[in-house]
């Protein structure tokens, strides 16, 4: 067995009991139409601790049925913009009262250390909070040069009613990147959280009725994507879809959406590169590799998961990094000191153990790792923190998601050379630059295909800046004032000042 940095197990008691989850329709907390309920069982723990409503056609009809209802009735659609981030900051207020409650639940769901589930949680109220501004600041464009006897008005009106679909590996995170800027451009949602992190998107719709949010305005529906998700992209009523996922599911939902034409947008995957030259500062750059690789496992979509790297150092980097690898505490998600959690299922685990072994058939090196652990007093699944060298552009370890505590490292001796490698990829989410010259990183920053490029820095995002991928990456972009836009329709009205307008057919012609 390889040195690994494996850390006790928490006294932290697991509830007897699992969370009971529910549909929330029209205000009204709901079991699904024909009665059934699925469970989800902890990857670290192995015991239930979900036990949710199977939402099917009949369930997504009546949640839409209530959005659509609530919007069209406009009391919310058309409430101010003072009201609607009063309510925005409530429940940021509350998500801060419910952070442990919150946390606790997300990391025995997904397998993630508590340490980062109470950071997210953290993130994520910020992100109400600065959703309640730009709540208030919105507006449209008026033209005031269309010549004296026109005016133009540019009016930004919410877009109506937004399928909202997540996916586990942030799950409360992500459901606020895109539910309180809906609220703050007037539109309602259904959202459906992934079927492996039902808890915390239930706990946030408590919250929004609590904080005073009406009836109709947030609904959930819970369960798998056929039949709920797909309901929520084909059913007329609903005017957008926005979607965070696999780039496979991002397409189907395209397809599914264009019989009705509804927008939609998409935050999909990455196969995101680093690039260190030789004039980095490889303390720093190496702790960011090892940071970008194994938060949340791997299983990020911003997972700093393919490493460039010059020639001249790429010896050195790879040892460091071996090094600081075996020193990542990883094990109990519930231990405060763990940095690396469980796998999400037991079918994820052995994906990413099918990547390594390919790659390893392929010629590339396993330099540490490489295997699946068991963590003594754990009933779940893990994955040892893994580096293979030797990597070539064209195995799949290094082009597509593996979506685990796994780095390839590819080499590469000029600048034109680095960015061929970054933009030979069909995703396009984030890229990183590790030099001391400003000009090589700034060069790096317009060149790389990416929605965000990193300079001496990796995975830092703040609620005013935009984030989302070019290429199979996505489309649209949330957070920000752009995260703002994507709910928003544009109407022109054009209006004439007085009777100027010289008629089209002369009335006194015979
Ligand atoms: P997934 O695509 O399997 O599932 C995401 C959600 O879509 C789930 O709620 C699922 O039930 C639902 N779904 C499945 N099939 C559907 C269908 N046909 N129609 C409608 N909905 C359907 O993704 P996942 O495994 O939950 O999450 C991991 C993926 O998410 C990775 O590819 C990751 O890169 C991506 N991701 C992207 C971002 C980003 O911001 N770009 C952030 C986090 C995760």
């Amino acid at each position: 067995m390889i040195e690994l940095n494996v850390v006790s197990v928490s006294e932290t008691q697991i509830p007897d009991e699992p969370f009971i989850a529910r549909h929330l329709i029209d205000g009204v907390w709901r079991d699904s139409s024909d009665g059934t309920v699925f469970e989800r069982v902890s990857p670290s723990h192995g015991t239930v601790v979900t036990r949710a409503s199977k939402g099917g056609v009949q369930d997504v009809d009546a949640a839409v049925a209530a959005a659509r209802r609530t919007f069209d009735k406009g009391d919310w659609s058309t409430s101010s913009g003072k009201d609607r981030a009063t309510l925005l900051l409530r429940i940021a207020d509350l998500i801060d009262r419910e952070r442990e409650r919150i946390a606790f639940l997300e990391t025995l769901e997904s397998g993630k250390p508590i340490s980062q589930a109470r950071a997210e949680i953290e993130g994520a109220a910020d992100i109400w909070r600065f959703a309640a501004s730009v709540a208030r600041t919105m507006h449209g464009d008026s033209h005031n040069s269309l010549g004296s006897d026109m005016l133009g008005l540019v009016l930004k009106e919410p877009i109506g009613v937004v399928s909202i679909i997540t996916p586990w590996n942030f799950p409360f995170l992500i459901v606020s990147q895109k539910l309180p800027f809906a609220l703050a451009a007037g539109c309602t949602a259904v959202i459906k959280p992934s079927e492996m992190t039902p808890a915390t998107t239930v706990i946030l719709g408590e919250l929004c009725l609590e904080a005073g949010i009406p009836a109709g305005v947030v609904n959930i529906v819970l369960g798998f994507g056929d039949p709920v998700g797909t309901a929520m992209t084909t059913d007329k009523r609903v005017d957008m879809v926005t979607f965070t996922g696999s780039t496979g599911v991002g397409k189907a939902i395209v397809k599914a959406a264009a019989g009705t034409l509804k927008k939609v947008s998409l935050e999909l995957g990455g196969k995101n590169p680093q690039v260190i030259f030789p004039d980095a500062d490889l303390d720093s750059a190496i702790d960011a590799i090892v940071f970008g690789v194994y938060f949340n496992a791997g299983e990020c979509c911003n997972s700093g998961s393919r490493i460039i790297v010059h020639e001249d150092i790429a010896e050195e980097v790879l040892a460091r990094t071996v090094a600081l690898s075996r020193k990542v505490p990883f094990g109990d998600p519930l231990d405060p000191s763990t940095q690396v959690g469980a796998i999400i299922t037991p079918e994820h685990q052995a994906k990413i153990d099918t990547y390594v072994r390919d790659a390893a058939n392929a010629g590339a090196e396993i330099r540490l790792g490489g295997e699946t652990l068991s963590v003594p007093g754990m009933s779940g699944q893990f994955y040892q923190p893994t580096v293979v060298a030797k990597v070539t552009g064209d195995m799949p370890i290094a082009r597509e998601e593996v979506f685990g505590p796994v780095l390839a490292v590819l080499t590469f001796r000029t600048l034109d050379e680095a960015i061929d490698l970054v933009n030979d990829a069909d995703y396009g989410l984030s890229a990183g630059v590790w030099s001391e010259n400003v000009h090589t990183c700034l060069e790096f920053a317009r060149r790389a295909r990416a929605g965000t490029v990193w300079t001496n820095t990796w995975m830092d995002g703040y609620a005013e800046l935009p984030f989302g991928g070019v290429k199979e990456s996505g489309q649209g972009r949330e957070l920000g004032k752009y995260g703002l836009e994507e709910f928003l329709e544009v109407k022109t009205v054009t209006m004439r000042i007085g009777r100027t307008r010289a008629p089209w057919v002369d009335p006194r012609s015979a």
